[in-house]
Parts: structure tokens; sequence; C-alpha cells
């Protein structure tokens, strides 16, 4: 069984200003400010599922700049929090917010509401696209940050964006690179979607913004991902959620329900097309994978079977329990 997390959304509070790509009441869905009840109400909605665990789930606090929150707010949400992890109903407290709104002070403040998990929103790792994009800190802001979590003994967890405006492939590959050396256990990856009142909208109307497609997105998150995975940090997320009210914001971007889907997808094609590639595309191919990422090596809507058909092969892409993530054997049918 999957272990639920509580997902709370403090909805755009603490940022002095707003970066370009940021219409947070968008993404979470709700202006409501929210509440030590609301904070209460939705452990024991998720308690009541049974599906909590105490080794597993967290009280997760996402949207806005937790740590840049007034305090006294912060810690009636926290003690909320707190009450349900003392009673042993979940692991920890995981938080999201700024590389500039990170100290000792803080750190030692969240230590003491049991907060084990922080997240900080770096994006990129090139300081002129931070500034293009009016994040307001820099690269070396999330290095500093980065290492005083670590060393408080916090799980580092760091946020990405790919296709930014004034950002390219090579720097969003550089930022993931940069991310890899502080040595995160999570990261989550989110490709730049335009959303309605944001300045990448307005940039995107007078023509000086192009968003990524979302082939474009999935076939450079593919990359990412490997290059995370290979060194040991955990993907927790690729792209934007579908719940909330994305779709309603939604204007421009690599925009998916399935994004994450789409990326795995784009690995499995890419390592069928290399396995292939010497090969006779007049005779007829059984491709075996691992048997639990068959769908993902079909991928979404089968698109890589029809992919492989595009590009001559005649294949069929089959299940192997004895095949490991990302393995794959090819045979003559
Ligand atoms: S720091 Fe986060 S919540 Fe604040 S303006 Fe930027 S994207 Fe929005």
């Amino acid at each position: 069984m999957k272990h639920v997390n509580v997902a709370l959304f403090v909805t755009h509070q603490g940022c002095e200003h707003r970066c370009s790509f940021c219409n947070q009441s968008t993404i979470s869905g709700s202006q409501k400010r929210l509440t030590a009840s609301d904070v209460k109400e939705a452990c024991e909605i998720a308690i009541k599922s049974g599906r909590t665990s105490p080794t597993d789930s967290e009280i997760a606090f996402f949207g806005g700049s937790f740590t840049a929150i007034d305090e006294e707010y912060m810690i009636s949400l926290l003690r909320a929090a707190k009450e349900y992890i003392n009673k042993g109903c979940f692991k920890g407290v995981r938080i999201s917010t700024r590389p500039d709104c990170i100290n000792e002070d803080k750190l030692k403040l969240l230590g003491s509401y049991s907060v084990s998990a922080i997240e900080l929103g770096a994006q990129s790792m090139d300081d002129g696209v931070l500034s293009l994009n009016e994040r307001g800190h820099t690269a070396e802001d999330v290095r500093k940050a980065s290492c005083l979590i670590r060393e408080y003994g916090f799980e580092l967890g760091l946020q990405m964006m790919t296709g930014l405006y004034g950002s390219d492939c090579e720097k969003d590959i550089y930022t993931a690179r940069e991310l890899i050396a502080l040595k995160p256990a999570t990261v989550r990856i989110y490709p730049t979607v335009v959303l309605e009142n944001t300045v990448l909208a307005k940039k995107l109307r007078a023509g000086e913004y192009v968003p990524q497609s979302v082939d474009e997105a999935a076939k450079l998150c593919a990359k990412l991902l490997i290059m995370f995975e290979e060194s040991g940090v955990r993907v927790i997320r690729l792209g934007l959620h579908s719940g909330g009210n994305v779709e309603d914001g939604y204007l421009a971007g690599p925009y998916h329900p399935a994004f994450s889907e789409l990326c795995y997808g784009e690995i499995y094609l890419h390592k069928m097309l290399g396995a292939l590639k010497d090969r006779d595309p007049s005779k007829q191919y059984v491709i075996e994978v691992c048997q639990t990422e068959l769908s993902k090596a079909k991928g979404q809507r089968k698109r890589n079977e029809k992919a492989l058909k595009n590009q001559g092969y005649c294949c069929i892409i089959k299940g192997n329990r004895f095949l490991e993530k990302y393995e794959i054997t090819v045979k003559e049918n």
C-alpha cells in the first residue's frame, strides 16, 4: 500500500516580491490563508483514511516561502503539526522555502518543531537566469543554505526549473550538475509553465519568451533524471502536479498531466534505439524490459512502439521479471 503524506499549501506568503513565473494561487488552487485548524483537520482526515504510516508519512508545507512568513504564524502551523508527530502518526515535517531565507536561528527553530526535511527552491544555478527571472537570490545563496541545512542534520531537498526565461539546455544541465554537487537527498524538476497573471505571461505575449514544448522538456528532463539517479539523488517530482487549478491558469509551456511518464518513456526509447542501431530493420525483434517498467518502456499511450515503427523497426516490447530497471535485451523474433 502506498502511504500518504499530508500536503498543505502556504499560499504566496513570506515573499516580498514575485518571481517571473510565479502565480502561487493558481498552483495551489487556493488563496485561503492556511490555519492551525486546517493543519489538524488535514492530519485527522489522512489518519482516518488508514493510509498514513508513522515511519513513512510526512506533514509537508509547500508553496510560499515557509521560513519567511511571520514567525508567530509559522510556529502556530508547526505546533499543530508537531502534535501529530508526538502522537506517532507521522515521521516528520517537510517544508519548502527560498535559499535566502535560511539561517542558523531558523534552522534551530525548525528542528525544535520536528522538521526533518527542508527543500530549497533553487530553480537555476546560473546567476543571469536567476536575475532575469527576478528570483532575488544568487546561486551562492543556494550553496550556503544547502551546506547549512545538511550541517544541521536536516534532509536536503532541491528544486530546479528547466526552460526558464534566459536559460537553455546547457544552463539547465549545468544547474543539475551544481545541485548534485550539493548532495541533496531529493530533487524536484519543474519545466517552466507560463501561467496567467505572471511576468512570464507578459513576456510571452510580447514575444520575448518562447517556452519549451512538451517534447523538448521531456527530452531534457530525461537526461537530468539519469544524471540525478546515477548520482544517488532521488527525483521525487517531475513536472507540475495535475491537481489544483493549473489547467485554469495555464497559458503556454510544457504542462502534461503524465509528464514523468513521458520522461521515462524518452529514456527507454533512447535505450531501445541504441540497442537496435546495428540491427537489420527488415527483421522482427522482441525487446524485453524489466516487468515493472513495461508501461514506461512502451511509452505514454504506446508512443514508443509507434516511434520505433516510424524509425522502420518492427518490435514487440515485453516484460521480463529477471531484468532490472533500465536493462533491456533484444532478440530476433
Ligand atoms: S519564492 Fe516561490 S512563492 Fe515566492 S514569489 Fe518566488 S516562486 Fe513564488
